[in-house]
């Protein structure tokens, strides 16, 4: 059902537009993957730009990751033009900071305060309390949980959280915990300055909110309370958050702290094939309904015999699907604006529960010559190659051109032997883009605080032709035509921690392959390894019992797991 607007909402359908016209109220938009809930948000943006007349400047458009944010904004360009520089979008760490150097004295800053890298931390915090650097990561990742939900540690905890805070002092950074918990505290605190940010943003948006923690919540609130024009948008059936102490109990929460809230919900696929879309909500139990596209290709299930044969599998697949254009033109037809463009690698996604299990999907692409590209979510402001170019940049002269500087910095750094070619080249191109990127325009300042900010997720770069390798977390909100899921196994998918899992962790588990699987547009395998080396042995390895919640007439299966050849073997001697 077509919206029937003109104008910017004419790409929406009924339920997005009307979703996208409801300003004046605190909003809550809650639909499932697929359904638009990003297209909606950026529609929304450009309508109130373009046809309310809301300055640009005025529109606030908050995420989680930098990758997000720059999604956000190619979307919001493609829509609104060089105006949508002028919109604010943020992830919730880049908030905080900007908060917190508007009003550095105020916070009780250092005006030149810096991020304090995650290894950085570690280190000086083994060293504050005599213990190795594994458990003071331990200690870091405790006292950051803490942090995020607002509770109180055991006595342990505590004093290692008041080791950092010296360290923090002393050193004069901040970490990632502290840019939001230190700029919801300051607009807490100081009315004055939490009315300046609500004047300034009228219109304030949040996307993927079920993976929301207390204190970005706090923060927030704080900024879009009474402006009326709050709009939170995501799915609680993709929380995946948990762990980091993200609570999916926020959209009761922000009914609760908003009275006069509306929900409103969107119920169509947009993305998925009928058969796709129908496996997956039948998975979580949602209703299966507002399927738009037809059924198509079933799922298809693949056992191989050890980790090895799944990744050549997987190769071997891609290079099928791309060989045979045709094969696939018919399976994407009956998608809105399905491209005519052949199938071509960035088309295809490799999902995984672990970052580990990415070795031996290297190795066989490697070997077939498919290109690549693995998303790691370490900081990039801790890699050699970012590490080598930021020394020698401060000894290449001042100059306007910011990316030339990087580039000869990168020239030192090599002659130097600071850091190895395939490192600098690596952190070269990732400097390159930050400097040449909307939040940076060539600000050697603002440089430093996205470098403090950005992943190496953040980089993957939809241009380049490449298949995407990706933990199921960092696959959140991205579409692919063709999706792996790997490691289908028991110990896996589910993930198990230990003999503490409860029905909680289970629960999460649950959502993150559901949001893995509703990452494919088109085609969806599901892949596991009879035999398989982990946790420091090679064993055998069940199906994950998630398989077993996979609607059976939705899929095919292939492959053996050389366990039954053994068996019929066995049989045949009888
Ligand atoms: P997720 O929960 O996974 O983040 P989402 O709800 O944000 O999903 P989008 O990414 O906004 O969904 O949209 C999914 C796909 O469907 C996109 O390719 C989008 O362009 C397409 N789509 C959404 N709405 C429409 C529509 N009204 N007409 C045509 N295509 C649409
Ligand atoms: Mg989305």
């Amino acid at each position: 059902t077509p919206s029937g607007r003109a104008g910017l909402l004419a790409g929406l359908d009924a339920d997005q537009a009307c979703a996208a016209e409801a300003t004046g109220v605190p909003l809550m938009v809650i639909a499932g993957p697929g359904s638009g809930k990003t297209r909606m948000l950026t529609h929304r943006i450009a309508h109130l730009v373009r046809e309310c007349g809301v300055p640009a400047t005025a529109c606030l458009a908050v995420t989680f990751t930098r990758k997000a944010t720059e999604e956000l904004r190619a979307r919001l360009a493609a829509l609104l033009g060089q105006e949508a520089r002028q919109v604010a979008v943020h992830s919730f760490h880049s908030l905080g900071l900007a908060i917190l150097r508007a009003h550095a004295a105020r916070a009780g800053l250092a005006p030149d305060f810096g991020i304090a890298a995650e290894a950085e931390r570690k280190a000086a915090l083994a060293q504050a309390l005599g213990v190795s650097e594994s458990r003071a990561g331990r200690f870091l990742k405790a006292v950051s949980l803490l942090k995020r939900t607002g509770a109180t540690g055991t006595d342990e905890e505590e004093n290692a959280r008041a080791a950092l805070r010296r360290i923090a002092r002393e050193q004069n950074r901040l970490d990632f915990d502290d840019l939001v918990v230190q700029a919801a505290d300051l607009l807490e605190t100081h009315p004055d300055i939490a009315a300046l940010w609500r004047e300034r943003f009228s219109h304030v948006l949040a996307d993927e909110f079920q993976d929301i923690d207390e204190q970005q919540y706090r923060l927030l609130r704080l900024i879009g309370e009474d402006g009326g024009d709050l709009c939170v948008i995501g799915d609680p059936d993709q929380a995946i958050y948990g762990f980091r102490g993200a609570d999916a109990a926020c959209f009761a929460r922000f009914g609760q702290d908003f009275p006069s809230a509306r929900t409103l919900r969107l119920a169509n696929n947009y993305r998925s094939t009928g058969t796709i879309a129908t496996a997956a909500a039948r998975f979580i139990g949602a209703p299966v309904a507002g399927i738009v596209r037809p059924m198509q290709e079933p799922i298809a299930l693949h056992v191989a015999a050890t980790e090895a044969a799944e990744a050549e599998f997987v190769a071997a697949t891609i290079e099928d699907l791309l060989g045979g254009h045709d094969m696939l033109a018919a399976n994407r037809g009956g998608r809105a604006g399905a491209a005519d463009r052949p199938l071509g690698f960035a088309d295809c996604a490799v999902l995984y529960r672990t970052d580990a299990q990415a070795a031996a999907l290297r190795a066989a692409f490697d070997r077939a010559g498919i290109p690549f590209r693995k998303s790691s979510p370490a900081p990039i402001q801790d890699h050699p190659g970012v590490v080598a170019i930021l020394e020698a940049l401060e000894d290449v002269a001042a100059g306007p051109d910011l990316s030339a500087r990087i580039a000869a910095a990168a020239e030192t750094a090599r002659k130097q032997g600071k850091a190895d070619a395939p490192a600098l080249a690596e952190a070269r191109g990732w400097l390159a883009a930050l400097a040449a990127s909307d939040a940076v325009a060539g600000d050697a300042g603002r440089l430093a605080e996205e470098i403090a900010l950005s992943t190496e997720a953040d980089f993957r770069d939809a241009r380049a032709d490449r298949v995407s390798l990706l933990t199921m977390h960092a696959a959140k909100g991205l579409e692919f035509a063709v999706v792996f899921v790997i490691g289908m196994e028991a110990g896996l998918v589910p993930f198990s921690w230990g003999p503490e899992d409860d029905e909680v962790t289970e629960a999460e588990e649950r959502r993150l392959f559901y949001v893995a699987m509703t990452r494919a547009r088109d085609r969806l395998f599901l892949t596991r390894a009879a035999e398989r080396f982990w946790r420091g042995e090679t064993r055998l390895r069940a199906p994950s019992p998630f398989l077993g919640a996979i609607d059976a007439a939705l899929t095919t299966s292939t492959g053996t797991d050389g366990r039954k050849r053994r068996q019929a073997k066995q049989l045949s001697l009888f």
